[in-house]
Formats: structure tokens, sequence, C-alpha cells
């Protein structure tokens, strides 16, 4: 597969680093010019998996988050976050919307459930004790020849 653009990078599991993932998504998609929702559901949809790794991947231990961004042909935007941390042990239960391991935090059991409906494909590879990685695309909307120049 064709690869337009890529980005890569790696940061310590601290939420301090959400608003930089989210920031990282948006000067990356930018020059794709997504429209506005487009470019909010996709930080969106960082924010949520960046968010999953460091508060139940690591659970408050220290380790690394990695994201790469690519931007492929027909304008989609492939998102991979990874982390090597506890790995989830039943991937389909915890894919249920409201099923949280996490009630006493006030977690929701929404960030999956967000995810899947703001990307066109979602998929999550996860081995207990190793970590988890998740992958997203997103195909933007075609654009207006106009608009395109
Ligand atoms: P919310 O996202 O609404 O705050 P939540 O994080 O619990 O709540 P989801 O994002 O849907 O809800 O995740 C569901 C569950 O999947 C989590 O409670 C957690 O047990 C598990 N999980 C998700 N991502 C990871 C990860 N990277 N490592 C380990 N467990 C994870
Ligand atoms: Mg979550």
């Amino acid at each position: 597969m064709k690869i337009v653009n890529e980005f890569k990078c790696a940061f310590s599991a601290n939420s301090a680093n959400e608003g930089l993932a989210r920031a990282a998504l948006s000067a990356f998609v930018i020059p794709a010019d997504p429209t506005a929702q487009e470019l909010a559901d996709l930080r969106t949809v960082i924010s949520e998996a960046v968010t999953n790794a460091i508060v139940h991947g690591y659970r408050g231990t220290s380790g690394e988050v990695s994201i790469m961004l690519r931007l492929l042909p027909e304008r989609v935007v492939y998102i991979r976050v990874t982390d090597k941390g506890c790995g989830i042990p039943d991937v389909a239960r915890a894919m249920e919307p409201l099923w949280t391991s996490a009630p006493e935090e006030d977690r929701a059991g929404l960030g999956f459930a967000i995810m899947q409906t703001f990307t066109d494909s979602l998929h999550v590879r996860s081995v207990p004790g190793k970590g988890t990685v998740l992958t997203m695309r997103r195909r933007l909307g075609v654009q207006d020849a106009n608009e395109a120049e």
C-alpha cells in the first residue's frame, strides 16, 4: 500500500501527553484539508486511544506510548497507538459499550464505542502482559474539485 505521508513518535505514559497526541494529529492531518468535523472526530479518537494506553495499559506505572499516523491514498487517515502495558484479557468484552474495568474511577466505558463511531475500521491486537496495538482508519470525504486546489 502506497503511503502518502507518515509520522511516528513515542512519549511517556503521562496524561499531560494526551494534548501532545491531539496536536500531532492535527498538524499531520490539516494539510489533507479535513472538514472541521472530521478533524474534531480524529482528535477525539486519538485522545481516547492514548488515554486508554496511559490509564489502563500502564495503570500508573511508567512506560511508553507510541503513535503512528499515515495518510494513505484516497484520503484515508490511518492511526496506530501502541503500548507495552498490561494488555486486554477479553477484547470483545472490553469493546462492549458501557463496559469498564475502572467504574470506581468514574469511567463510562464508552471510549471504544466512540472510536468505532468516528472511524471506518478499528482493530485491536492485545496480548495480556505484553501490551496492545490499536489501529484505526477513517476516510476523509471527497473534496469539491475547486476546494481541493
Ligand atoms: P471511558 O473511555 O469512557 O473513560 P473506559 O476507558 O473504561 O471508559 P473504553 O475506552 O471503552 O472504556 O475501554 C474499555 C476497557 O478496555 C477499559 O476499561 C479497559 O479495561 C480496557 N482497555 C482499553 N484500552 C486498554 C489498553 N490499552 N490496555 C489495557 N486495557 C485497555
Ligand atoms: Mg477509555
